[in-house]
């Protein structure tokens, strides 16, 4: 595991990636990632926290009451059905999942903001993954999938938002609860309940309705820099425990800076995925702590957000 981590991290020092900042002020970055052929050979983290599934009992019926009355139907309710989604076994190992992130989903953007899709665009790209039969899953969905297989609906993709801005409850999440879909919010544990950043309430509220929730630190401070990474990492995961009592599985690290150090911290602090930046779709076991994750960006036109949904020819 360790020559692994080390491997990923050399990786991640040396390769050519967008350092994301999760705030129009954040410099723009540039760090290295390998060619998806040149990923090595996928190896299984040791997973040492998987929740024991508890036991649910059955009752059985012991009375079964006799209808004595059998109303005559007065109207075939026209059902528009669900489509079936259908489930393949995917992984473990390297597996094709484009990860979509996104920051503020917001009414309107005449600033033209990298960081912000207007809710016209956000629709127009969550319309489109229906019609294409794309299902979202949540983050920990893939990570399983990638280190143990899982069956999976068989176009995935993976919708996360980093921060934890509140329009993102108020303009986000009507748009993915009307297609069925669910995402995975990272939260800034100090932010919540901030002004300008999701409420207590709507945690749950998201939690409830099927969307995983991750870290994404406590203060979102560049972790290379901060004398407290350890506690950014780990007490962020604790706290959002704690808190919300929901299980934190995955860290967005802050403006997508990572090394072989706060991946390392990242696994022993008991997460089972760290979110990084990247350019592809391919997602591998070497690389679960530091997950390939593509931008959209304000005002990308929909071939720019198709491209985003197959690595790069
Ligand atoms: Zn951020």
């Amino acid at each position: 595991m360790t020559s692994q981590l080390k491997r990923a991290g050399l990786i991640s020092l040396l390769a050519l990636a967008f350092l994301s900042g999760c705030n129009p002020a954040a410099s723009f970055w540039a760090i290295v990632m390998p060619a998806a052929t040149s990923l090595p050979t996928p190896t299984r983290f040791e997973i040492t926290d998987t929740p024991t599934p508890t036991e649910q009992t059955t009752n059985t019926p012991t009375f079964t009451p006799t209808p004595t009355f059998t109303p005559e139907p007065t109207e075939t309710p026209t059902l528009t059905p669900e489509p079936t989604i259908a489930y393949v076994q995917t992984g473990p190992g390297t597996v094709n999942i484009p990860v979509l992130l996104y920051h503020h989903v917001v009414a309107s953007n005449p600033s033209h903001s990298r960081y912000s899709v207007d809710v016209e665009q956000f629709t127009a790209e969550m319309s489109y993954l229906k019609e294409q039969g794309y299902q979202t899953i949540n983050v920990s969905d893939m990570t399983e999938a990638v280190l143990s297989g899982k069956e999976l609906p068989s176009r995935p993709v993976v919708i996360t938002f980093d921060d934890g801005d509140v329009d993102i409850f108020q303009n986000a999440f009507p748009v993915l609860s009307a297609l069925g879909y669910t995402a995975t919010m990272y939260l800034i544990t100090s932010a919540v309940d901030a002004s300008g950043y999701l409420t207590r309430d709507m945690v749950l509220e998201l939690a409830h309705s099927g969307w995983e929730i991750g870290s994404h630190s406590i203060t979102h401070t560049d972790l290379l820099k901060s004398k407290n990474d350890l506690g950014e990492i780990c007490d962020s995961r604790t706290r959002l425990q704690q808190e919300f009592n929901l299980p934190i599985n995955s860290f967005a690290y802050p403006y997508g800076v990572a090394n072989y150090h706060t991946m390392q911290t990242a696994h022993d602090c008991g997460y089972t995925s760290g979110a990084g930046l990247g350019m592809w779709i391919t997602q591998s076991p070497d690389r679960i702590y530091y997950f390939y994750r593509r931008e959209v960006e304000g005002h990308f036109s929909l071939d720019n957000f198709t491209a985003l949904l197959v690595n790069p020819p």
